[in-house]
């Protein structure tokens, strides 16, 4: 819409240069407290409700910014964004080129939110903004990830007990004590998404990754609507696909520190009963007997070119790892306090700081 941007200066921060492309038609404002991203796929009948409603329940408590994500909606959502960032200050949107997927909506939310607390939910209105309180509280309390846990779905049946199936299955495989891992209302404080990738379909698991970089993870109950306007964008294969990715992040959380456990182990294994297996049918060659037509010596041979195979990828996963570690940042480490003086400490303070 505007393509003229109107950058004021902030009060607490020098005024910076980059008021040219990357932030054209932002305005800047007050840095809030709370951040709330909202991924939408046609969901512009929904929207106008739900920025009223969030907007009724902060209001005079909290300072916030709404950040809306078109996800390559086809319908009049992205309009329906414009007229709500005018209407209100708070409100700011982002339009992907095309539809990505909730994972990019959100990741594109991410990487815009100022406030310390960040706050996700659905845009169809079955998270109810009325319980943002609640989310802000555990917070508060010192907890850095917030889950929603629909205690009572309105979902239809077939899917309950899948979910059902699930949610017990990524209990008992990542060890992270969730009954409902995959909703879609959660809180943040600002430092776990700016820590944590989410790509594909793994955002599903965010609380497993934060749980794993340490960070304390714990739900709240929060009802849940059906649907107002038109129906899931999801399928049943959701859950299929989530099973696959359930085994990724199990070797991600798990092993991607320490890849050379988990490949030089199966490696050793496989490369060790080769050998035996050959060694013995050598035995039996010196004693005369004729091994070459033996299957045996084909599935001793294949077990140590196998076994080697998988101690070079442990070595090469060994290498991304630490080349991944030399790149690290100060940022990047997983620090939750620190005490004492540093004495001026300017670069030290520089280098810790947010993006
Ligand atoms: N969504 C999105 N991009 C997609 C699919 C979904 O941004 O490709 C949004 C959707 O608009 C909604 C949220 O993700 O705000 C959850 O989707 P949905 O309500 O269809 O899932 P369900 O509630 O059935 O789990
Ligand atoms: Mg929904």
């Amino acid at each position: 819409m505007s393509q003229t941007a109107t950058v004021e200066p902030e009060t607490d921060k020098p005024k910076r240069e980059k008021t040219a492309s990357g932030l054209a038609g932002l305005r800047l404002s007050e840095t809030p407290r709370i951040s709330i991203v909202v991924p939408g796929l046609n969901e512009a009948e929904s929207l106008p409700e739900l920025a009223k409603r969030i907007a009724e329940t902060l209001d005079g408590k909290e300072t916030f910014e709404l950040i809306f994500v078109d996800d390559g909606s086809t319908d009049d959502s992205w309009k329906v964004m414009q007229s709500l960032v005018a209407a209100d200050p708070r409100v700011r949107a982002v339009r992907l080129r095309k539809n990505f997927g909730k994972a990019m909506g959100l990741s594109a939310g991410f990487s815009r939110v100022r406030g310390e607390i960040v706050i996700m939910m659905d845009a169809d209105l079955q998270d109810d903004p009325a319980e943002l309180p609640k989310f802000i509280e555990k917070i508060e309390e010192g907890y850095d990830v917030v889950v929603g846990w629909k205690l009572k779905r309105l979902d239809p049946a077939n899917r309950l007990v899948l979910t059902r199936i699930f949610n017990g299955t990524v209990r008992w495989v990542t060890g992270v004590k969730l009954h409902d891992m995959n909703c879609g209302f959660k809180a943040y404080r600002r430092e776990v998404v700016k820590t944590i990738p989410i790509y594909g379909d793994l955002f599903r698991y965010i609380p497993v990754f934060a749980a794993w970089e340490g960070f304390r993870v714990t739900e709240v109950g929060v009802h849940h609507h059906p649907r107002k306007h038109g129906a899931s964008r999801y399928g049943l294969e959701r859950i299929l696909r989530g099973f696959f990715d359930l085994i990724s992040i199990t070797f991600l959380t798990k092993y991607s520190k320490r890849p050379m456990h988990l490949f030089g182990a199966i490696g050793l294994l496989m490369g060790f009963t080769g050998v035996a297996i050959n060694l013995y049918l050598t035995v039996l060659w010196f004693l005369g007997h004729k091994i070459g037509d033996r299957p045996l010596l084909l599935f001793g041979s294949i077990l140590i070119v196998l076994g080697l195979q998988f101690f070079s990828m442990g070595f090469i996963g060994e290498y991304l790892t630490y080349l991944n570690q030399k790149r690290m940042k100060a940022t990047d480490l997983p620090i939750r306090e620190e005490i004492g003086s540093i004495g001026s400490g300017s670069e030290l303070a520089l280098e810790s700081r947010p993006d």
